[in-house]
């Protein structure tokens, strides 16, 4: 068996990814049941309409250290770019508002002709790294893992004819704002890792589309990023329900560029995670609300109406997980912090976050 090591973790290259799936109880999810979207369509729902605005503004009123006004900007702009600048995720190539750039709009209409697969794969994973991907997979897509319907429109799901492969990239996100969490750094963190998948998503997109294939950007959107990313060998899932990988842990996140390039995929790898998980139990001892789970064994039942039966895993209470968010004032990464594979600080309070250099 191939073995390597990344960041000094020694890693096994496997043929299957390390999760079992049912095959009779899988379906493609459906994102009527995402939790942000039963905020608003889920009346039986007790966070029905629920945010986290009013407990974010008394906060802010009483000064609170780790929720203070200058906290809540910096959180508010970290994620500018992902928010506002929703072309990002365009499944068009996106026009130049001055027109075509001084090379025309002609010559990207034509393929470029692959002969070298692996050079062509090694070319967009330097393309993803150099637009600030932090770990670059690719992955030949299993359907499973898309969303059975578009998030807002819920209208049914189909990538585009042709396109079987998945870029998955990680970014990795501030270790000291990270370790603030439930603090307000924390969510600040979480928004500059969009914002730059925004970035990179985008950015890796149009490369592909300027050598005339198709290309889909998504973070969270189109289909699971974890799944996803555990086939393409960026890491292994977590009992928080999140990719770790051997670099960052769970520090990261995660966006995607589906196409139809010819690429090489990755091999999944295997580095101890579901048996250290098994005992661990840090990321549920930590979690205010137990949203995650204690059992020593994973199950393949889903734990709320949101969360998916099918595959073998520890399931996330997300209806839990989302009303802490309200009580807390705002979104919480303690699960990411507390991780021992998280190669960043575990705990820090905003004062040192500021502090920083
Ligand atoms: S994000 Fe926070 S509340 Fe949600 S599961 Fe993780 S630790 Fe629990
Ligand atoms: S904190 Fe422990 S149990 Fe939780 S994901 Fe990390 S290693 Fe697994």
């Amino acid at each position: 068996m191939e073995a390597s090591s990344r960041r000094g973790v020694r890693v096994r290259h496997v043929d299957q990814p390390p999760y079992v799936v049912d095959e009779s109880r899988i379906e493609r999810y459906d994102q009527v049941n995402l939790i942000f979207n039963r905020i608003g369509n889920d009346p039986s729902w007790d966070c029905y309409l629920h945010d986290e605005e009013a407990v974010g503004l008394q906060s802010i009123r009483e000064a609170k250290p780790g929720y203070d006004r200058v906290d809540y900007a910096l959180a508010e702009a970290a994620w500018t770019v992902h928010d506002v600048w929703t072309q990002a995720f365009s499944w068009d190539r996106l026009e130049r508002p001055g027109g075509p750039s001084l090379m025309g709009d002609k010559w990207y209409k034509t393929r470029y002709e692959v002969d070298d697969v692996p050079e062509m794969t090694r070319k967009v994973k330097k393309a993803a790294r150099f637009f600030g991907a932090s770990l670059v997979g690719v992955v030949e897509i299993n359907m499973n893992w898309l969303y059975a319907n578009h998030r807002y429109s819920l209208e049914p799901l189909e990538l585009p004819e042709g396109v079987r492969y998945a870029v998955v990239v990680a970014v990795e996100m501030d270790e000291l704002g990270i370790a603030t969490s439930p603090e307000v750094p924390a969510a600040a963190a979480t928004g500059v890792g969009y914002s730059r998948l925004a970035f990179i998503a985008s950015s890796l997109s149009e490369f592909i589309r300027n050598l005339g294939y198709t290309a889909v950007p998504a973070s969270n959107g189109v289909g699971l990023s974890v799944p996803l990313a555990v086939d393409a060998g960026l890491g292994e899932l977590g009992r928080n329900g999140l990719l770790i990988t051997p670099e960052y842990g769970p520090r990261v996140r995660l966006c995607k560029v589906y196409t139809d390039l010819p690429l090489e995929a990755d091999k999944p790898i295997e580095f101890g995670v579901h048996e250290f998980c098994r005992t661990c139990k840090k990321c549920a001892e930590a979690c205010e609300v137990e949203a995650i789970s204690f059992e020593d064994e994973p199950s393949y039942d889903g734990v709320c109406k949101s969360s998916s039966p099918g595959a073998l895993k520890w399931a996330i209470d997300g209806e839990k997980c989302y009303k802490y968010w309200c009580e807390n004032g705002t979104d919480c990464s303690t699960c990411i912090s507390v991780c021992p594979y998280n190669t960043g600080r575990t705990e820090a309070h905003a004062d040192e976050f500021w502090a920083s250099p």
